[in-house]
């Protein structure tokens, strides 16, 4: 699959997210590790905002169908308000940014994810955004296989599953 660089960061990130908030809400420091890519301000950070971004990132993995997945994406389009300009800071290259940089540290977190996630659905497909089928595991996953053939979130969840099956059969 060939994600062009910035998004396949950015869907990795958002992988990242939902799969942060999945176990409980986590320490402000595991946030801003996941999005060091976007430089949160100095200060608190918002939890109960990304902890709703991340919920609602996770619905569009967890979606039952195209078209409820598609309706979640255009409900974050339309909450986060991405306006695309070019930016080229850091020796970075020119890259989109979605939101003014004055712009919310949430705002500007969701407006980027969620326009990686459309880029993925409308270029790929949705049935590249999958949720785990491993029990207790509560990750969401981006299937970048060439012939759509991941399953599970890890390498570990798959070797648990087929353990378990094994031992199941004996
Ligand atoms: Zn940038
Ligand atoms: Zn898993």
């Amino acid at each position: 699959m060939d994600y062009d660089t910035f998004t396949g960061q950015t869907v990795s990130e958002a992988v990242a997210l939902a799969n942060l908030f999945a176990l409980g809400e986590p320490d402000p420091s595991e946030v801003r590790d996941v999005l060091r890519l976007y430089g949160l301000r100095d200060g608190p950070v918002d939890l109960a905002a990304f902890g709703d971004l991340a919920g609602r990132i996770r619905a569009v993995f967890e979606a039952g169908s195209d078209r409820e997945r598609v309706e979640l994406l255009n409900a974050l389009l339309s909450s986060y308000e991405p306006t695309p300009f070019i930016a080229d800071h850091d020796g970075q290259g020119p890259h989109f940014h979605f939101v003014p940089d004055d712009g919310a540290d949430v705002r500007r977190v969701g407006a980027s994810l969620t326009m990686a996630l459309a880029h993925v659905v409308v270029d790929y497909g949705g049935g590249r955004l999958g949720r785990c089928p491993a029990p207790r595991c509560p990750n969401v996953f981006v299937d970048t296989t060439r012939n759509r053939s991941q399953r599970y979130c890890s390498k570990t969840c798959a070797t648990r599953v087929h353990v378990a099956e094994h031992r199941a059969r004996h």
